[in-house]
């Protein structure tokens, strides 16, 4: 068993603190209606976006603006580049209007940083994305003061865990990151040797699901998924 107060905890931002893929899921719906009036089918929309996106994620990275252009770059495509110009701007303000959403955290996120605050080592919230979204979302969840330190980076793979945990002194054993990502918030950080949790979000971003074939069974004894963020304080007690 781990002392709770050896321990530094990290919590991923999107769908981990705050809801965010149920809102770019809902700007899918909006663009599949969109393009299914210009004669394409839902499902080839739907394959279209995340071929383009995953095509552009090594140059774009994680975030709306990345999503706006690949949405673009789609629907252009999809039409055979007839896509009006009114249709093309109906795109960029929708996607705007992401930029705009509130975050809204999720149920008992609250109540577990204010138990966890004063209980562990510290606590750190590690996001991925687009710089100036992402300040925006940690400043508009009213999350910021439970943190000793937010990071925003462009990529959660263990190169990342493995720059944090040092620039802090602490041994990986005594590092957990909690998070909604299996391939972002889990695996890497059970390579480097630290401890994670798994809370999944109902929907994830197809980009970020990993089949369970592809989680070794040693990487899949090293983590716990939780169903809750309630449950998280119990967890690290059985660590
Ligand atoms: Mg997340």
């Amino acid at each position: 068993m781990v002392d709770l107060a050896s321990l530094t905890v990290a919590l991923d931002g999107d769908d981990t603190l705050w809801h965010n893929e149920a809102i770019f899921q809902k700007t899918q719906r909006w663009y599949e209606d969109l393009l299914t009036d210009h004669g394409v089918s839902r499902d080839l929309i739907h394959d279209a976006l995340i071929a383009t996106e995953r095509r552009n994620l090594s140059l774009y990275g994680y975030g709306i603006k990345g999503f706006t252009l690949s949405c673009l770059e789609t629907a252009v495509a999809l039409t055979d580049q007839s896509l009006p110009a009114e249709s093309v701007l109906a795109i960029i303000d929708r996607c705007r209007a992401m930029l705009e959403e509130s975050p809204t955290p999720i149920d008992g996120v609250v109540e577990a940083l204010t138990f966890l605050g004063p209980r562990v080592d510290q606590l750190l919230l590690i996001t991925k994305g687009d710089l100036l979204d992402q300040e925006r979302k940690v400043a508009g969840s009213g999350l910021t003061d439970h943190f000793a330190d937010v990071h925003i980076v462009s990529e959660k793979d263990p190169a990342t865990y493995r720059n944090l945990v040092s620039r802090y002194r602490i041994d990986p054993s005594r590092f957990v990151m909690v998070g909604n990502s299996i391939r972002s918030d889990v695996l890497p950080v059970v390579e480097i040797g630290g401890h994670a949790v798994h809370i999944p979000y109902h929907i994830t971003w197809e980009i970020e699901t990993v089949a369970p074939s592809d989680i070794g069974s040693d990487a899949s004894a090293a983590f716990v998924t939780l169903d809750s963020i309630a449950e998280l304080p119990g967890a690290l007690n059985r660590l």
